[in-house]
C-alpha cells in the first residue's frame, strides 16, 4: 500500500489516501461504511489501530471500486504525517563516506563508529514533499540537504531484537534532513541546526513494509537544480535498520508512529571544495526507489 496525506485545491482539511496508478482514493469516504466503529482519518490514526487493522484497510480497499477518488494532479500532497507526536529521531553519519567527508570538512579525524550517533529534529521542522522551503539567511547562512530514508515504526517495542527488529516497521518515504551547518558548529549539539522550521520535508507516500522489500537495498538519489549530488545506495549505512532499531530500542520505548532517518550518504554541500550551500530559488529533489521523488524549493524570505 502507498498511503499519502492529502487536501484539495478548495478544502485545506488534510485526509487520508492510497494512490493507486494516476488516482488518489479517499481512505474515510472508501472505507467509512463497512469499517467497524470510527474509520481512521490519519495515518497516525490507521498505524495506531494495529496490524489487524493495517490488514482490514488493506482488503477493504481492494474489493472498493475507486469512485472515491482523485487524479493524483489534482489533489495536494501533505507530509503523510504532518504533526508527528514526537521529535523526529536521526542518524548522524550513518553511511562511512558521508562521515568522511563530514570528519574532512570539519579537519577532524575519521574512523568508524562503534554505536550509531542519535539526535532529533523538532515536530515543527515537517514539510510537504512539494513544498516551499523558507530560508532567512539572517538565520542561517549554511542550508544544506540530507537525502534519506525514513522508517515508521508500526509496532510498539522496547530492546527489540535484531532478528525482531523490522516486523516492527510500518513503512518508508522519503525525508530530507536539511541542515544549518553553521548552526551545528555554533551550538555544539546539532538539535538546533537540525530543527529550523519547515526543515524535514517528507514523503510523497509511505509505503508499507511489505510491499517495499529490503530497505538495505534501494538506491537513494540527490539532485539540485537538476544536478545530481548525492547517488547511493542503502546497503551503504554503518548500521542498517535493524541493527539501529536494536541500539535505539535498548531501554527506550518505540512507539506507533515514530519516524526515524537513518542517514545520508555521501554529496552534501558541507563536504564539497568549497562548500555548496543551498540558495533562494535552489530546487532539491530527493529520490528513494520504489517510494518517490520530493521537490522543494529554497525560497529566501525576509526576517521577521
Ligand atoms: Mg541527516
Amino acid at each position: 500500500m502507498r498511503y499519502v496525506t492529502f487536501s484539495l485545491p478548495n478544502d485545506p482539511v488534510a485526509r487520508l489516501g492510497i494512490v493507486r496508478g494516476e488516482a488518489v482514493v479517499d481512505v474515510k469516504k472508501a472505507a467509512a461504511g463497512t469499517w467497524p466503529g470510527s474509520c481512521p482519518d490519519t495515518l497516525l490514526d490507521l498505524i495506531a489501530s494495529g496490524p489487524d487493522g493495517w490488514q482490514r484497510m488493506a482488503s477493504l480497499l481492494d474489493r472498493e471500486p475507486s469512485s472515491e477518488s482523485h487524479r493524483v494532479t489534482d489533489v495536494l500532497f501533505r507530509a503523510p504525517i504532518p504533526r508527528p507526536h514526537k521529535n523526529i529521531v536521526c542518524l548522524g553519519q550513518n553511511y562511512a563516506s558521508h562521515a568522511r567527508e563530514a570528519a574532512r570538512a570539519r579537519d577532524r579525524p575519521f574512523k568508524i563508529p562503534e554505536a550509531p550517533a542519535f539526535f532529533t529534529k523538532a515536530p515543527t521542522t515537517v514539510n510537504g514533499p512539494y513544498d516551499d522551503v523558507p530560508w532567512d539567511d539572517t538565520v542561517t547562512e549554511q542550508l544544506d540537504y540530507e537525502a534519506e530514508l525514513g522508517v515508521i515504526v508500526g509496532l510498539k517495542g522496547k530492546n527489540i531484537v535484531r532478528a525482531r527488529a523490522l516486523d516492527h516497521v510500518f513503512g518508508y518515504t522519503v525525508i530530507n534532513d536539511l541542515s544549518a551547518r553553521d548552526l551545528q558548529l555554533k551550538h555544539l549539539q546539532w538539535f538546533k541546526g537540525k530543527s529550523l522550521d519547515f526543515c524535514c520535508p517528507m514523503g510523497p507516500v509511505v509505503v508499507t513494509a511489505d510491499e517495499f522489500g529490503d530497505p538495505q537495498a534501494k538506491r537513494i538519489s540527490l539532485r539540485v537544480n537538476g544536478i545530481v549530488k548525492q547517488d547511493a545506495t542503502t546497503a551503504e549505512m554503518i548500521f542498517p535498520l535493524d541493527v539501529t532499531l536494536e541500539f535505539l530500542s535498548r531501554g527506550m520505548t518505540l512507539e506507533p508512529g515514530d519516524i526515524i532517518a537513518t542517514g545520508t550518504p555521501e554529496g552534501v554541500g558541507l563536504g564539497r571544495t568549497p562548500p555548496e550551500y543551498l540558495r533562494d530559488g535552489d530546487l532539491v529533489e530527493t529520490e528513494i526507489e520504489g517510494i518517490g521523488t520530493m521537490r522543494n524549493r529554497i525560497v529566501a524570505v525576509p526576517s521577521l
